[in-house]
């Protein structure tokens, strides 16, 4: 039997948590055979580096930033590690390079390309517990990447792939996946199963419980996926596959606070115009979420989309680079994105339209919807934020079992 389970923030925020692991992670070895443990940075670590490095520079160059946020999980894997031989278990710590974890080239995101596994399958046979430093690895020149915020997750099942693990475990500061943040709604439930494709929406709609890019990895690789607290022994979230499963109207309602809303006024309404402006976005690694564009009047239109606020200066400073004098660029940082998810909505009417009603009634108002199959999405303003998640949550009576 071959587990890996990976360790967050919070669950290694200090030298006490991290003695609280290696307990953990001694027990399970005693009862596998095999075990890698991916750690994350200890909590606030990395969110502390970028601010070190915004001291210097408002635009780091994203190679020196991997270089430098990389460094808060091999603290922590290194920790873990001492701590373990300490307990008398052969453990060894691996920076993602050692761990062979070969990446793109897309500094600060980049994708896992492949994994040579050899170096971590003879510490495995030589019967080592492995402790692999998270959210990492290095691409073709032997540079150091990270993959993205909350990255660890992606290291984690990449590495169950790569390994046929058993089971890989996600271990956190929650219980589960709950059907929304239980931070915000104490009256959340938690969920004992979701299927990835819900668990993708969530994630991608900003449930941050789970990185979106390592559940969708979960599903293609059919890597059995638990997430689970580290503060205690409940049984956590399966993430599984759809069939079998009871179609929920709606599973969750998510929230998505890195959003900005980029607005084009008076722009040239003919043909190639958005491929322009969405091409040159993505050429420069700008995920676009939301687009509505109306139809044009007198040849001039509006379009509007949104950025990660991340990406916001970039992106003004693309479309300003495309559009000339002649369009005005509006943009606001001060938004959120709501989202209603659920797998019953494919084949129910009428949820939509409670959604809209439910933020009528608080007074909140919509600035952009967009819907799919499975989930509806709303901006509105920040300081409502809270207020429609909770709103939206009892409308759809998700605190009733
Ligand atoms: P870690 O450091 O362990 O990776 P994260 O902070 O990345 O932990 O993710 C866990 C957090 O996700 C929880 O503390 C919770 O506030 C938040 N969260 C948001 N949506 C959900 C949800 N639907 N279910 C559970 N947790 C959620
Ligand atoms: N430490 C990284 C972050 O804060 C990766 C992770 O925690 O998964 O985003
Ligand atoms: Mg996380």
């Amino acid at each position: 039997m071959l587990i890996v389970q990976k360790y967050g923030g919070t669950s290694v925020g200090d030298l006490k948590r991290i003695e609280e692991v290696a307990k953990r992670v001694i027990k399970t070895k005693k009862e596998c055979a095999k075990l890698v443990v991916v750690v994350s940075a200890m909590s606030g670590v990395t969110n502390e580096l970028i601010d070190y490095a915004h001291h210097f520079s408002k635009q780091p160059n994203a190679k020196d930033m991997d270089m430098l946020l990389s460094s808060g999980e091999r603290i922590a894997s290194a920790l873990l590690s001492i701590a373990l031989n300490e307990q008398g278990y052969k453990a060894l710590s691996f920076s993602g390079r050692k761990a062979g974890i070969l990446t793109d080239s897309v500094f600060t995101k980049a994708r896992i390309e492949k994994i040579d596994t050899r170096a971590l399958q003879e510490a495995l046979n030589n019967d080592y517990i492995v402790v692999v430093a998270g959210f990492q690895g290095v691409n073709e020149k032997g540079e150091v990447t990270t993959l993205g915020r909350g990255g660890s997750d992606l290291s984690a099942v990449a590495l169950a792939g790569a390994l046929r693990a058993d089971l890989c475990e996600i271990y956190t500061d929650v219980d589960g996946v709950y059907t929304t943040d239980p931070r915000i709604e104490p009256k959340a439930r938690k969920l004992d199963r979701i299927s990835y494709e819900e668990m993708l929406e969530l994630a991608s709609l900003g449930a941050k419980v789970l990185q979106n890019r390592s559940v969708e990895l979960a599903k293609k690789l059919d890597v059995k996926l638990i997430t689970r607290s580290s503060f205690n022994n409940n049984e956590g979230t399966i993430i599984t596959k759809e069939e079998g499963m009871e179609q929920a109207l709606v599973s969750g309602i998510a929230m998505d606070k890195n959003q900005a809303r980029v607005t084009l006024r008076q722009i040239e309404d003919k043909p190639g115009i958005a491929a322009e402006i969405f091409s040159a976005l993505a050429a420069r690694n700008i995920n676009v979420d939301m687009i509505i564009q109306n139809v044009g009047v007198d040849g001039a239109t509006n379009l509007g989309f949104t950025v990660p606020e991340n990406d916001l200066d970039l992106a003004k400073e693309t479309m300003q680079n495309i559009l000339g004098a002649k369009s005005l660029i509006e943009t606001d940082k001060e938004v959120v994105k709501v989202s209603v998810v659920g797998v019953g909505m494919k084949s129910h009417s009428g949820v939509a339209s409670a959604a809209f009603q439910c933020l009528a009634n608080e007074g909140i108002n919509i600035q952009m919807i967009s819907t799919s199959e499975i989930k509806i999405s709303m901006i509105v303003q920040e300081k409502y934020g809270e207020l429609a998640l909770r709103a939206l949550h009892k409308v759809y009576k998700l605190d009733e079992k």
